[in-house]
């Protein structure tokens, strides 16, 4: 009776989501730091990573691309790699971001143009995405058509708002493994970090560009910890398409984790069959201590997990763009034993508003697939989670304190 609240899901959902765009805060510019300075990357991405993101510039039939479109698109996607390269570096994967099909000198991505059989009026923002997916992925399909280079696309089309300076009218968010972003005249690396007017609309479509493309590289959304948006600035998938190019903006470890099974990403041919969905742990011990909640568990045998992340995830948990606030947290995952144990401190978790929260696993294989397994609970009653009830996991401590003395049970 007293169980007010504890409302345990544990369900397995797909990766794919529909990520609705959300890029009209110049105003967050304003709050910029020094402008972070991109360097176009020495060279293509290594000779041994045989997968490529495929970058298609979709023009409908009464239009044209606009101006010097590759050269703008090509440094942009340059710039755009370059940062996921880094910041997987500073996560601890060095030399690894995703693959861009090149010219021979490095300089120039190879860009898949596409005319398009209806009208830019006819691919509105809203309910088009379908539309020119299926025009996109009839063009690989036929005779003709290049090898398409990966199962990862990115497809921007001019903006059909016909306002050079409030661009717009076009599908703009990730979809699955494609995702949508756009181009206008002004597109351009020149005015990267710059504060007038031109250099606030880059930040605003670069910084959406980079946070779609993630989408499109199988990232949900997800926030810094407290300690990292201090030392690093924005999460990319958090609010970072804002701050992009203007303001610190960083990839989290737990993202990293993902894009380091992502396609694109590897340096070895994709596995031939498909890695099983894991339903649930076989055992979990999720406990709310003094200090955070400790959660330790094993995975059932025969799956193909390569990382295990925790989201703590508060107030909208289950709505499409709540998960923008969900810190995320990479689990210690013994493959031998299939134990991983995470421990989540309070104070790395900004404070919710209604006292709703969720636990979410997020079981990465290596086909860059992922199971996702949910528990749901509320700040005014928090339970452990014990399963089996018996669980001898129940027993196992966090790593001490400073001390030398871990947290005290409750
Ligand atoms: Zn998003």
């Amino acid at each position: 009776m007293l169980r007010k609240f504890l409302f345990l899901a544990a369900g397995l959902l797909g990766c794919a989501f529909v990520a609705p765009a959300s890029v009209n805060a110049a105003d967050a510019a304003k709050l910029a730091a020094p402008a972070k300075k991109f360097t176009l990357p020495p060279s293509a991405p290594s000779k041994n990573q045989p997968y490529a993101l495929n970058v298609v510039y979709f023009v409908p039939a009464d239009m044209e691309p606009f101006p010097d479109y590759e050269r703008r698109i090509s440094e942009i996607m340059l710039s755009l790699q370059e940062f996921y390269g880094s910041e997987m570096e500073r996560n601890g994967f060095p030399n690894r971001t995703f693959g861009l099909s090149k010219s021979k000198d490095g300089k120039r991505v190879n860009i898949i143009t596409i005319k398009a059989k209806l009208s830019g009026a006819e691919y509105p923002y809203s309910g088009s995405a379908g539309k020119v997916l299926s025009e996109v992925n009839e063009f690989f399909s036929g005779k003709k058509a290049p090898k398409k280079l990966s199962d990862h696309t990115l497809i921007i089309m001019p903006s059909t708002s016909g306002n050079d300076l409030d661009p717009g009218g076009v599908p703009f968010y990730g979809l699955g493994r494609n995702c949508f972003a756009l181009d206008y005249p002004e597109f351009d690396l020149k005015h990267i970090g710059k504060k007038d007017q031109l250099g606030r609309l880059f930040t605003k479509w670069y910084g959406g560009m980079g946070h779609e493309l993630g989408h499109g590289l199988n990232l949900p959304h997800n926030s810094g910890k407290v300690s990292d948006d201090k030392k690093l600035g924005t999460a990319l998938m958090g609010w970072g398409n804002y701050t992009l190019g203007t303001s610190p903006t960083f990839i989290t470890r737990a993202h990293a984790s993902i894009l380091d099974q992502c396609q694109v990403f590897r340096t070895t041919e994709m596995p031939k069959t498909p890695a099983p969905n894991v339903d649930k742990p076989k055992e979990i011990a999720i406990r709310f201590l003094p200090e955070g909640v400790w959660i330790c568990g094993i995975l059932p045998e025969k799956n193909r997990v390569e990382h295990v992340l925790v989201y703590y995830d508060k107030d909208e948990c289950n709505s499409v763009n709540g998960d923008y606030d969900a810190e995320s947290f990479v689990a210690k995952f013994d493959k031998r034993t299939q134990m991983f144990k995470a421990a989540i401190p309070t104070n790395e978790i900004h404070r919710g508003k209604t006292g709703v929260f969720q636990i979410r696993l997020r079981l990465i294989n290596d086909d860059g697939t992922c199971s996702i397994i949910r528990y749901n609970f509320d700040e005014s009653y928090k339970q452990d989670v014990l399963e089996p009830a018996d669980t001898k996991l129940a027993d196992i401590e966090p790593p001490s304190s400073k001390k030398g003395k871990g947290p005290a049970k409750k």
